[in-house]
């Protein structure tokens, strides 16, 4: 399993051909932590309700209430341990993976879930010229229109395939000034299994989180300090 991203790594690799790619082309740069809410095979229903919530179909609005309920679960219990190993107290502002398909607007997903963080929202802008399709790590390709300062950032998108998208946003936040970045997406997409090498490892001190469901026991170690003030409100709503 990728020490990064927790998608398939080839057998003696720490991470897996992406991410290797990622921290040769910006050193320094990256997300320090990267957390899946959940491994997304292909067909899954995970796969369809991440396809379906954007669209206008019929079962989009359940399919993004189910995402968010995921997505909040998650923060809810797993934040605190995703932003120790960010090497933050707990983020400072959220900030969401602009859409790669030019679509006007906010993007889907932060629709869904602005208003639901206590935590102010910061934006981040596509450069002029910049490949709004390409998956790759563009270090150039975003911007921040404001400095940030030691911040410390919580970087939500909806997907993560090659993880060039959400890298090149990390780029654009630490570029901007941001101290850390914790990237928390809600599936990560499985590559189709090809044969043993594609099939992701057992946890290897990873966290244990990229099935959407609690890792072992001491895989993911509670963290030091007190717990913070809760991130994410109106669960009840
Ligand atoms: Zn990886």
């Amino acid at each position: 399993m990728c020490a990064c991203c927790h998608g398939p790594a080839g057998r003696g690799f720490a991470r897996c051909f992406q991410c290797r790619v990622h921290a040769e082309s910006a050193p320094g740069l990256l997300a320090d932590v990267v957390a899946p809410v959940a491994c997304v095979p292909k067909d899954s229903r995970l796969a369809t309700d991440l396809w379906v919530y954007k669209s206008v179909w019929p079962g989009a609005r359940e399919a993004g209430e189910t995402l968010l309920a995921l997505l909040l679960v998650f923060l809810r219990d797993q934040g605190p341990r995703v932003w120790q190993r960010a090497g933050m107290p707990t983020p400072g502002c959220a900030c969401m993976v602009p859409s790669g398909r030019g679509r006007p607007g906010s993007h889907p997903l932060e629709a869904l879930v602005r208003g639901r963080l206590s935590l102010p929202w910061v934006p981040l802008l596509a450069r002029q010229g910049a490949d709004a399709w390409g998956r790759v790590l563009d270090p150039g390709r975003f911007c921040a229109p404001r400095p940030l300062t030691g911040q410390a950032v919580l970087l939500l998108d909806d997907t993560w395939a090659s993880g060039g998208t959400a890298q090149s946003a990390a780029v654009a936040l630490k570029r901007a000034g941001a101290q850390s970045v914790a990237v928390v997406v809600v599936g990560r997409h499985l590559p189709a299994v090809t044969g043993s090498a594609g099939v992701p490892g057992t946890p290897d001190g990873a966290p244990g989180i990229s099935r959407g469901v609690p890792g072992p026991a001491g895989a993911y170690p509670a963290p030091r300090s007190a717990r913070p003030a809760p991130l994410v409100n109106r669960l009840d709503r």
